[in-house]
Protein backbone atom coordinates (compact mmCIF):
# COMPACT_ATOMS: atom_id res chain seq x y z
CA UNK A 1 0.00 0.00 0.00
CA UNK A 2 2.74 2.15 1.05
CA UNK A 3 4.40 3.67 -2.20
CA UNK A 4 6.56 6.17 -3.33
CA UNK A 5 3.85 8.24 -4.35
CA UNK A 6 2.79 8.76 -0.64
CA UNK A 7 6.13 9.12 0.65
CA UNK A 8 6.61 12.11 -2.14
CA UNK A 9 3.59 13.68 -0.95
CA UNK A 10 4.16 13.20 3.39
CA UNK A 11 7.50 14.87 1.77
CA UNK A 12 6.09 18.05 0.17
CA UNK A 13 3.45 18.44 3.41
CA UNK A 14 6.14 19.13 6.05
CA UNK A 15 8.09 21.03 7.65
CA UNK A 16 10.65 20.90 10.31
CA UNK A 17 9.59 23.88 11.57
CA UNK A 18 9.42 22.64 15.09
CA UNK A 19 12.66 21.39 17.11
CA UNK A 20 12.53 19.08 20.02
CA UNK A 21 16.46 19.07 21.90
CA UNK A 22 15.35 15.65 22.87
CA UNK A 23 13.65 14.06 20.11
CA UNK A 24 15.21 16.11 17.13
CA UNK A 25 13.03 18.03 14.65
CA UNK A 26 9.26 17.26 14.20
CA UNK A 27 8.42 16.85 11.01
CA UNK A 28 4.35 18.87 11.17
CA UNK A 29 1.63 18.33 8.53
CA UNK A 30 1.07 21.41 6.60
CA UNK A 31 -1.48 20.02 4.57
CA UNK A 32 -5.71 19.26 6.07
CA UNK A 33 -5.67 18.48 9.48
CA UNK A 34 -8.53 15.81 11.05
CA UNK A 35 -10.56 17.15 14.24
CA UNK A 36 -8.07 15.44 16.63
CA UNK A 37 -4.83 17.45 14.84
CA UNK A 38 -3.57 14.63 13.17
CA UNK A 39 -2.98 15.57 9.63
CA UNK A 40 -5.09 13.44 7.24
CA UNK A 41 -4.71 13.00 3.11
CA UNK A 42 -6.70 11.49 0.82
CA UNK A 43 -5.19 8.42 -1.25
CA UNK A 44 -6.32 6.49 -4.35
CA UNK A 45 -9.91 6.02 -2.94
CA UNK A 46 -10.96 9.46 -2.42
CA UNK A 47 -13.42 8.34 0.15
CA UNK A 48 -10.90 7.16 2.90
CA UNK A 49 -8.81 9.28 4.33
CA UNK A 50 -5.82 8.52 5.76
CA UNK A 51 -3.85 9.67 9.04
CA UNK A 52 -0.73 11.45 7.71
CA UNK A 53 1.46 9.99 11.12
CA UNK A 54 0.57 6.20 11.01
CA UNK A 55 1.49 6.26 6.97
CA UNK A 56 4.87 7.86 7.86
CA UNK A 57 5.03 5.14 10.53
CA UNK A 58 4.09 2.18 7.96
CA UNK A 59 6.42 3.28 5.31
CA UNK A 60 9.34 3.05 8.54
CA UNK A 61 8.00 -0.04 10.03
CA UNK A 62 5.39 -1.57 8.45
CA UNK A 63 1.55 -1.48 8.73
CA UNK A 64 0.74 -1.10 13.01
CA UNK A 65 -2.12 -3.15 12.56
CA UNK A 66 -5.06 -2.26 15.54
CA UNK A 67 -2.29 -0.21 17.47
CA UNK A 68 -2.50 3.12 17.55
CA UNK A 69 0.37 5.22 16.71
CA UNK A 70 1.33 7.44 19.60
CA UNK A 71 3.53 10.34 19.62
CA UNK A 72 6.40 11.03 22.46
CA UNK A 73 6.66 14.63 20.94
CA UNK A 74 2.89 15.35 21.81
CA UNK A 75 2.13 17.18 18.09
CA UNK A 76 -0.25 15.45 16.80
CA UNK A 77 0.18 16.79 12.73
CA UNK A 78 4.19 15.02 13.65
CA UNK A 79 4.89 12.84 10.69
CA UNK A 80 9.10 12.05 12.32
CA UNK A 81 8.64 7.84 12.85
CA UNK A 82 11.45 8.44 15.19
CA UNK A 83 8.95 10.25 17.51
CA UNK A 84 6.04 7.97 17.58
CA UNK A 85 5.61 4.90 19.44
CA UNK A 86 2.94 1.77 18.94
CA UNK A 87 0.56 1.77 22.19
CA UNK A 88 -3.26 0.21 22.79
CA UNK A 89 -5.98 2.39 22.16
CA UNK A 90 -5.78 2.69 26.38
CA UNK A 91 -2.45 3.41 26.02
CA UNK A 92 -2.37 6.41 23.82
CA UNK A 93 -5.63 7.77 26.04
CA UNK A 94 -4.16 7.61 28.92
CA UNK A 95 -0.61 9.15 27.73
CA UNK A 96 -3.06 12.19 26.13
CA UNK A 97 -4.72 12.45 29.44
CA UNK A 98 -1.27 12.01 31.60
CA UNK A 99 0.39 15.20 28.98
CA UNK A 100 -3.17 17.05 29.73
CA UNK A 101 -4.01 16.72 26.31
CA UNK A 102 -7.77 16.28 25.70
CA UNK A 103 -9.08 14.65 21.94
CA UNK A 104 -9.60 18.24 20.52
CA UNK A 105 -7.20 20.77 19.88
CA UNK A 106 -7.60 24.44 21.23
CA UNK A 107 -6.86 26.27 18.39
CA UNK A 108 -3.63 28.16 18.45
CA UNK A 109 -2.49 24.91 20.73
CA UNK A 110 -2.04 22.81 17.47
CA UNK A 111 1.38 23.96 16.32
CA UNK A 112 0.91 23.54 12.70
CA UNK A 113 -2.29 25.45 13.02
CA UNK A 114 -2.62 27.87 10.32
CA UNK A 115 -5.27 30.44 11.52
CA UNK A 116 -4.90 32.71 14.94
CA UNK A 117 -8.39 32.96 17.20
CA UNK A 118 -8.61 36.43 15.24
CA UNK A 119 -8.39 35.00 12.37
CA UNK A 120 -11.20 32.29 13.42
CA UNK A 121 -13.31 35.74 14.61
CA UNK A 122 -12.98 37.35 11.25
CA UNK A 123 -13.69 34.11 9.43
CA UNK A 124 -17.13 33.75 11.20
CA UNK A 125 -18.12 37.33 10.95
CA UNK A 126 -17.56 36.91 6.88
CA UNK A 127 -19.34 34.13 6.77
CA UNK A 128 -22.36 35.48 8.75
CA UNK A 129 -22.24 38.67 6.30
CA UNK A 130 -22.61 36.54 3.47
CA UNK A 131 -19.40 35.05 1.97
CA UNK A 132 -18.72 31.63 1.31
CA UNK A 133 -16.86 28.68 2.96
CA UNK A 134 -15.40 28.67 -0.34
CA UNK A 135 -14.03 31.91 -0.70
CA UNK A 136 -12.89 31.96 3.15
CA UNK A 137 -11.02 28.60 2.95
CA UNK A 138 -8.90 30.31 -0.09
CA UNK A 139 -8.56 33.13 1.74
CA UNK A 140 -7.01 31.97 5.32
CA UNK A 141 -5.82 28.48 3.36
CA UNK A 142 -6.84 26.12 4.65
CA UNK A 143 -9.17 23.54 3.19
CA UNK A 144 -12.90 23.55 2.54
CA UNK A 145 -13.79 20.99 5.51
CA UNK A 146 -11.58 22.97 8.02
CA UNK A 147 -13.16 26.27 7.18
CA UNK A 148 -16.63 25.10 7.67
CA UNK A 149 -15.83 23.32 11.05
CA UNK A 150 -14.18 26.35 11.70
CA UNK A 151 -17.23 28.34 11.36
CA UNK A 152 -19.59 26.22 12.76
CA UNK A 153 -17.45 25.84 15.86
CA UNK A 154 -16.97 22.31 15.66
CA UNK A 155 -13.33 23.52 15.93
CA UNK A 156 -12.22 26.25 17.91
CA UNK A 157 -14.68 25.99 20.18
CA UNK A 158 -13.20 27.98 23.11
CA UNK A 159 -13.53 30.64 20.57
CA UNK A 160 -17.02 32.59 20.67
CA UNK A 161 -19.01 33.80 17.67
CA UNK A 162 -19.76 30.43 15.68
CA UNK A 163 -22.08 31.12 13.37
CA UNK A 164 -24.85 28.24 12.28
CA UNK A 165 -24.17 27.08 8.63
CA UNK A 166 -26.95 28.40 6.19
CA UNK A 167 -24.87 28.15 3.20
CA UNK A 168 -23.17 25.40 2.29
CA UNK A 169 -20.77 26.47 -0.22
ZN1 LIG B 1 7.45 15.18 16.57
Amino acid sequence: MIDERIVAALRSHVTEELHRADLGPCWVWTGCLCRNGYGQIHLANPRRKELTHRLAWETINGHPGTLHVCHKCDVPACCNPSHMFLGTPSDNLADMRSKGRSNRPRGEDIHCSKMSEEDVIAMRESYAKGETITVLSARYGVCFRTAKHTICGEYWTHVPGAVPLHNKR
